[in-house]
């Protein structure tokens, strides 16, 4: 047990080390070499939890309790109101459990606790919604083919699905894809990002709690090697979804295709907001702030190119500068703090040689560029950071940093701005800030991006689908297309009466 520590910024203790297992066939197991790794709050720098480190022979043992829970059809061959029923009671549990979801997930991540209070209970939304589709699911029918001839697409449960998941929003981006999953009657083999486990199997207990079957879902814990790579390339897994780094996104799918297994990613964005004169300004520097520092700026959405007409661009920076300012950095367990702590230190190091090379190019740091000094925390919190007299092809205007760092370009045309934003190897999301119906119509048609915001920024919905285009990732979650990753088509055609003609000719 953790040594109650206090935390002196604010006073408060940590609650006792959590310890978690791998969850297979319905029961929690160590690890097979009995390894455990631990995690430290990247703000106060104390060890929070503890988990078992999986190894391929676990991994293959969650995937075999799977596909045995596909096969027997006890959850795939319940009808769509039982799963959904099951899935109901869970969002119930999610929100009866959301302080002790967010704390735990607060403390691995260093996000602030009152965001995280709002990702664990919002995505008891996104299980309520699964619910509905799993109700509604439903495929075509054919009914003008002929007389005597009626055929009609089934859709069905893809079957085994591996889904991995990242650090930056771990409850929500699971709750993303497992519920819809569940609904659509697949059974899954999870594993967390190895930073962030424990929301993942606290999920564990409610899903027994709410009567989900055994084995219809697993849980390893562990490392991308072996764990990931087994749930990637098994040939008993039908599907893996990834959301995580382009660069083992790529990975996976090489792995995946020894078998053809089905591959929906969702990687990362450089993500840009394109700023007209004739805009709400006010409402957009809000916005901009808000789009670069949310989840300090760790976010797959993070919009951290600002694309601003040349006319306000000096004005505008110095709005958004005056704004960062007032940004609340601090400690992730305060509940007025706005922004929290970087992952980890190499990720610090990583945000903070962005804005060093910038700066060597020729780029000015308006803003910050250092790493932020708060008494009784880690060093692991960065100042908020605007870089302008950027170029295109700078790193920094072109890869994802994932950390609290604007870069500001400027443009004179639609034309110029669009060119600047499709100029990317990443097509996740765009936004655009005009009063101009026809240039947010204009934008929004010709920009390359999964989603398009106008006039707003991050706004999103159990309903509407997100994903990728480009290097941004493969397929679609959540919404109806988000279900329809997770089936299989099979059409069926069916002759009414004796009217088929012989192909046989009788000689
Ligand atoms: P990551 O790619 O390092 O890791 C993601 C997950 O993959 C983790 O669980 C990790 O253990 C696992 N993994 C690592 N190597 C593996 C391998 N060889 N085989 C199988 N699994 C492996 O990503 P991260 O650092 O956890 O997350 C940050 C990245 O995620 C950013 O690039 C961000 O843009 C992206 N992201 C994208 C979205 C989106 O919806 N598009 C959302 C959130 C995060």
């Amino acid at each position: 047990m953790l040594d109650l520590t206090l935390i002196p910024s604010i006073g408060a203790t940590l609650p006792e080390l959590r310890v978690n297992r791998h969850w297979i066939g319905g029961a929690f197991v160590r690890s097979g070499d009995a390894a455990w790794s631990e995690r430290f709050s990247p703000s106060h720098g104390t060890v929070v939890s503890r988990s078992a480190v999986g190894t391929i022979q676990d991994s293959e043992a969650a995937i075999t309790a799977a596909r045995a829970a596909f096969d027997d059809g006890r959850w795939s061959q319940l009808p769509g109101k039982a799963r959904a029923t099951v899935l109901l009671k869970v969002a119930d549990l999610i929100e009866a459990n959301t302080d002790r979801m967010a704390l735990i997930e607060t403390l691995e991540s260093g996000k602030p606790i009152t965001q995280a209070r709002g990702e664990v209970s919002g995505a008891a939304d996104l299980w309520r919604y699964a619910a509905s589709l799993a109700r509604t699911l439903h495929g075509d029918s054919h009914n003008s083919l002929g007389s005597d001839i009626l055929a009609v697409v089934l859709k069905e449960p893809i079957g085994v699905v591996s889904i991995i998941t990242p650090w930056n929003f771990p409850f929500w981006i699971l709750s993303q894809k497992l519920p819809f999953a569940l609904a659509a009657g697949c059974t899954c083999v999870v594993k967390p990002s190895e930073l962030t486990p424990s929301t993942t199997v606290i999920l564990c207990d409610l899903l027994q709690e709410a009567g989900l079957p055994p084995g219809v879902v697993n849980i390893v814990l562990g490392y991308g090697q072996p764990v990931g790579a087994t749930l990637a390339s098994h040939s008993d897994v039908d599907m893996v979804t990834f959301t995580g780094s382009t660069a083992v996104g790529r990975g996976i799918a090489s792995a995946a295709s020894i078998t053809l297994k089905k591959v929906a990613l969702e990687l990362g964005g450089k993500n840009p907001q394109v700023i007209f004169p004739d805009a709400d300004l006010e409402s957009a520097a809000d916005a901009v702030t808000f789009g670069v520092y949310f989840n300090v700026g760790q976010c797959c959405n993070s919009g951290s190119r600002i694309i601003v007409h040349e006319d306000i661009a000096e004005a505008f920076t110095a709005r958004v500068v005056e704004l960062s300012k007032q940004v609340a950095f601090g400690d992730p367990l305060d509940p007025t703090t706005q922004v929290g702590a970087i992952v980890s230190p190499e990720h610090g190091q990583k945000i903070d040689a962005y804005v060093t090379a910038a700066a060597k190019a020729g780029a000015t740091v308006a803003l910050g560029g250092k790493l932020l000094d708060i008494p009784g925390l880690t060093q692991q919190f960065y100042q908020p950071t605007i870089v302008t007299n950027v170029t295109p092809d700078m790193a920094i205007a072109r890869e994802e940093v994932f950390g609290p760092v604007l870069t500001i370009l400027t443009f004179r045309t639609l034309d110029e701005a669009l060119a600047l934003v499709n100029d990317a190897d990443y097509g996740l999301s765009a936004g655009v800030w005009s009063e101009n119906v026809h240039t947010c119509l204009q934008f929004a048609r010709a920009a390359q991006a999964g989603t398009v915001w106008t006039n707003t920024w991050m706004d999103g919905f159990p309903e509407v689908t997100f994903g990728g285009v480009k290097q941004s990732g493969l397929g679609r979650e959540i919404g109806r297309y988000g279900l329809d990753e997770f089936m299989e088509i099979k059409s069926l055609v069916m002759r009414i009466g004796r009217t088929r003609a012989p192909w046989v000719r009788p000689r």
